[in-house]
């Protein structure tokens, strides 16, 4: 649960949460949060995920 008078940092709402492209799960304010950064036709995207287990997953 997240406290809602708590400092939750960085100006991350639940709501806007990025969700791990591989497990689905939602990424709030998690230590193991990966950013991997694709080029796709041209544009950079970044695909979020939650661990490096799921970070592995998606790269493969
Ligand atoms: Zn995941």
């Amino acid at each position: 649960m997240v406290d809602p008078t708590s400092d939750i940092g960085e100006g991350v709402d639940e709501e806007d949460a990025p969700e791990c492209a591989v497990c689905g799960e939602r990424i709030v304010e998690l230590p193991t949060h990966r950013v991997i950064s694709t080029v796709t036709d041209g544009q950079i995207e970044h695909v979020h995920v939650c661990s490096d287990e799921c970070r592995s997953a998606y790269l493969d």
